[in-house]
């Protein structure tokens, strides 16, 4: 097992060396395979399992171009080391500012749905879509600022963008949106 099973490309390669990640966790292994290969997926893993890198490796390697100089903005911690020397610009919504381009948007519902609202930003060009922690999203309260987000006129539709919903526990309400947002889904449980 070794992250050289799939190719990222040097830059994510050499990024995983610097965030002294040896081997893929369980999650990484079986889930980054399935985001390269662009199938959407319903994946149940905890937090600590690695889950975020599981995605933000796949998808960092699908959008980055290399070149000099970091445009890294801001991301969390796991962001700002796998994302290196990416040219991707990541940003989190505190500073999310409609005067820059952005390759990765981390949000919040709520705060996303007030970006739309605002017409701050508009998701007609989101390619990869990531729900994390879908079931702590819809424990407070926020399937309906979700669905918004992911059912707007502007949202690539799903087939079209690839998504990715990752949950540490898969009630029936996870399956609902599971249905409602994947396109022919794998299902993943680590
Ligand atoms: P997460 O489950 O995404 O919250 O990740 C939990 C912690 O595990 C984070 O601090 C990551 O930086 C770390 N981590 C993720 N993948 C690996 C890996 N393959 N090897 C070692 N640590 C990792």
């Amino acid at each position: 097992e070794s992250f050289h099973d799939v190719d990222m490309g040097e830059i994510i390669m050499g990024n995983i060396t610097l965030s002294r990640y040896t081997r893929p966790t369980p999650v990484q292994k079986h889930a980054i395979p399935i985001i390269k290969s662009k199938r959407d997926l319903m994946a149940c893993a905890q937090t600590g399992s690695g889950k975020t890198a599981a995605f933000l490796l796949p998808v960092l390697s699908q959008i980055y171009t290399d070149g000099p100089g970091d445009a890294l903005q801001a991301a969390k911690n796991n962001g700002q080391v796998l994302g290196k020397e990416c040219m991707v610009k990541i940003f989190s919504e505190a500073i999310y500012d409609t005067k820059h381009c952005c390759h990765l948007l981390v949000a919040t519902p709520g705060r996303l749905v007030d970006m739309m609202e605002r017409g701050k930003i508009g998701l007609d060009y989101c390619n990869y879509l990531v729900l994390d922690e879908a079931d702590r999203m819809l424990d407070m309260g926020f399937e309906p600022q979700i669905r918004r987000i992911v059912e707007q006129d502007t949202m690539p539709p799903k087939g079209i963008r690839q998504t990715m919903m990752f949950s540490a526990t898969f009630p029936k309400e996870i399956q609902i949106l599971a249905r409602d947002f994947l396109e022919d889904y794998i299902f993943l449980a680590v």
